[in-house]
């Protein structure tokens, strides 16, 4: 009798053996259906040797249902799916919900009927009917598109078609896309450029898994030389997958693809409707669609045959997934390369620790581009020490900030002040009676939008109108905003440049693609004088015109002490720094700081990011952080505080001793609430001999705990809150 193990969609259940019925035959990576109780679940069969599961005899067996008509999930990514779960300690069927990320396209190939006209005369003709033809002419379409375009109703439409003057025709719904053409318009590169290009065309050809760190300034032409490992792979008739980390970055990258291969790569992110996804899906799946730019969730795609994986600005922490399979995308591409075979480029001009770490040890390749492309040269960065040259009152740009703003707008260039802060202000208090405004459902003020005249918690989302009195003591007109968020900024700007157009950037002006080709196309037509923005506008953008960046507040990435803290910071202002002086005009970055003597300060005045990251490393090797020993965190979360502390104690109590390894806590996590759910964290340290992920498993695995409890598991965590 033939059986099938079978990882069914639901990450509650281990793996499931059934039977497969006469007439159908399944291999591993078939997307079957199979029964589950009264219900029926997708699941995909899998290779039984792999997978430990209760042996349940022939006679018990269920019937698998149906295969789905959809391409099996290919042995590289069933690989990948268990180095996921193994790694990351969530279940199989939780990252196989990734891979099976398009519902729709697992309904099978699916066709619709278009109407043509057929140049037959109807018997009856009317004015309408009239009308109709002539509109629709040679075009194809729905008959609701063509109703449309001719003005009529449905009616006369069907009736056309009853008459034989418009004809059906079956359309497949997931049409092929385009090709892009690695020959298209390849660059002119330079000597650096060409070498680096060179050896990733190289490595493409090869088909061979290897790690590439590129490592170029901001403007040196990163994007150019991974595009030529892209235009190898595309020869090789392989694909290519771009990943970016946000969604916002992925419309000028469209463009500047289409320029380089003649068409647009297949795009995949979150805001894709549904006939959009499907069709990306059943296209990836073929092999037809070539190259895929996309969000981190493209990385669990099911590609046939990948030639070359980019990660892009791959230092960035929102590559690292905080909820659901706490992943991380820079990581898990690497192992997708390796299971693949094929190259892995990471490219930053700010290369995370934990990356420069591996090229030292010797297993990602160093390729370096060390000047910016052209004429083009690195902006100069000088600190502005808020103590000797604080702002006027109220105010939050400083007088030398404010001066160079004034000459930059003389001579007709453009400005970015970059503060990390949505909102107008991020704390509300009660002049008369000192109450703040706090969120109900988390331990966070709430931030005032002026905009929308709203107070919003950045967190869960709540929102309410911004009062008038305060709740508290009724008094009126009462209500002060504390600090500085971009509106409050940009207001600024405003009052001190009247004639200036100020725009303000940041997610909640900037949520779609096209808001962000809207943005790019107004700072092009130099209808833009000053952006205000958050970290939204620090990467990708190449604006020429734009020569001065003023960094309002150096010290906020500072606060909280977490581990990456003086790192991330100096990527960040490096990063926003870069959008300054990108064509042939230099550009000047001034860094707003009370602490001009903090070694990150210093590090990026002085232009000696080496000695920076030097002595960071140190400081990790000293304190066995990453990349030398390693963390974990498990999070206790319950609506009901007491359960969550018990749990969290019961864990911390059942903790295995062992050799090199600490267990830390449990203490209240310094987001105390979030969305209504109490939290406490532990955290373990453990050097990299220990297998953590095993100790986790089976510490975590005897016990048990209240179904109202959540315990989340974080490996290598970057968010300490
Ligand atoms: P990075 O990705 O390193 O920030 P980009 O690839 O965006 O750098 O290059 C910066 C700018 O220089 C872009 O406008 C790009 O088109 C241009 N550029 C880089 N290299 C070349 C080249 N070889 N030929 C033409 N333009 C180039
Ligand atoms: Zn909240």
């Amino acid at each position: 009798m033939a059986r099938a193990r079978v990882i069914v969609m639901n990450s509650a259940l281990g793996p499931l053996d059934y039977r497969v019925p006469h007439g159908m035959t399944v291999e591993p990576g078939a997307i079957v259906v199979a029964p589950l109780g009264p219900r029926q679940l997708l699941g995909v069969v899998w290779e039984p040797e792999r997978l430990a599961t209760e042996e349940v005899g022939d006679n018990r067996l269920r019937n698998l249902i149906g295969v789905v008509d959809a391409p099996p999930i290919p042995a590289p990514l069933r690989r990948l799916i268990e180095w996921t779960a193994d790694y990351y300690l969530a279940p199989l069927a939780a990252v196989l919900r990734m891979a099976l990320s398009s519902t729709s396209a697992l309904e099978g190939g699916k066709t619709i009927v278009e109407y043509r006209a057929t140049g037959e005369v109807p018997p009856r003709m009317t004015a309408q009917r009239e009308q109709a033809l002539e509109r629709i002419g040679d075009r194809q379409g729905l008959i609701r598109e063509l109703a449309t375009i001719a003005d009529v109703s449905d009616a006369v439409i069907r009736g056309l078609v009853k008459a034989g003057a418009l004809e059906g025709r079956a359309v497949d719904l997931d049409s092929p896309f385009p090709e892009p053409d690695p020959d298209h318009a390849p660059p002119v590169l330079s000597t650096e450029q060409a070498y680096a290009a060179g050896i990733l065309q190289a490595a493409t050809a090869t088909a061979e898994f290897e790690p590439f760190l590129l490592d170029g300034v901001t403007g040196s032409g990163k994007t150019e030389v991974y595009l030529e490992g892209v235009a190898e792979a595309l020869r090789e008739g392989r694909q290519a997958l771009i990943l970016l980390p946000e969604i916002a970055l992925t419309e000028p990258f469209l463009k500047r693809f289409h320029a380089r291969f003649g068409v647009e790569p297949v795009a995949w992110h979150s805001g894709l409707r549904q006939a959009q996804r499907r069709r990306a899906w059943r296209q990836i799946a073929a092999g037809q669609a070539k190259v895929v730019v996309g969000a981190r969730s493209a990385l669990f795609l099911p590609y046939r045959d990948l030639g070359i994986i980019v990660v892009d600005e791959a230092h960035e922490t929102s590559f690292k997934q905080e909820d659901g399979v706490h992943y991380h995308a820079r990581d898990v591409a690497v192992m997708r390369g390796h299971f693949e075979g094929c190259p892995v480029v990471l490219a930053s001009a700010t290369p995370a620790i934990e990356t420069r770490h591996q090229v030292e040890l010797g297993r990602y390749r160093e390729l370096k581009l060390p000047g910016r492309y052209g004429k083009a040269e690195l902006p100069a960065i000088e600190a502005i020490d808020l103590l000797a040259d604080p702002p006027e009152r109220g105010r939050w740009i400083a007088p030398k900030l404010v001066g160079a703003i004034d000459a930059t707008l003389a001579r007709g260039e453009q400005v970015l002040l970059f503060l990390n802060r949505r909102g107008y202000a991020p704390l509300t208090l009660c002049r008369t009676c000192g109450h703040r405004f706090q969120c109900p459902n988390c331990t966070a003020w709430m931030v005032e939008h002026r905009l929308i005249r709203r107070l919003a918690c950045h967190h869960c989302g709540h929102v309410i109108p911004t009062p008038r009195a305060c709740p508290e003591c009724d008094a009126e007109d009462s209500l002060v905003a504390c600090g500085p968020g971009v509106e409050r900024i940009a207001d600024e700007a405003t009052a001190l440049f009247p004639d200036a157009k100020v725009a303000i950037v940041t997610s909640d002006t900037i949520w779609s693609p096209a808001k962000a080709a809207e943005f790019v196309a107004r700072m092009e037509a130099q209808a833009i004088d000053i952006v205000v923005g958050t970290q939204l506008v620090t990467k990708g953008y190449h604006f020429p015109n734009l020569t001065l960046v003023g960094v309002i507040d150096a010290d906020l990435g500072l606060e909280g002490g977490d581990l990456r803290a003086a790192e991330r910071t100096f990527q960040q202002i490096m990063q926003v720094a870069g959008r300054a002086g990108r064509g042939e005009k230099p550009g000047t970055v001034l860094v707003q700081t009370h602490a001009p003597g903090a070694r990150v300060i210093e590090a990026l005045v002085s232009g000696d990011a080496e000695s920076f990251y030097a002595a960071e490393t140190e400081a990790r090797r000293d304190a066995d952080a990453p990349p030398f020993g390693r963390f974990a965190a498990i999070v206790v979360s319950s609506e009901d505080k007491d359960a969550a502390h018990d749990t969290a104690r019961t864990i911390a109590r059942a903790a295995p001793r062992v050799e090199n390894m600490d267990v830390f806590g449990p203490a209240p996590a310094p987001l105390a609430m979030l969305r209504g759910r109490h939290r406490f964290r532990l955290l373990v340290h453990a050097t990299r001999q220990i297998d953590v992920q095993d100790v986790i498993r089976d510490w975590l695995g005897a016990l048990e705990w209240p179904a109202k409890v959540r315990v989340a598991v974080d490996v290598d965590p970057y968010n300490f809150l």
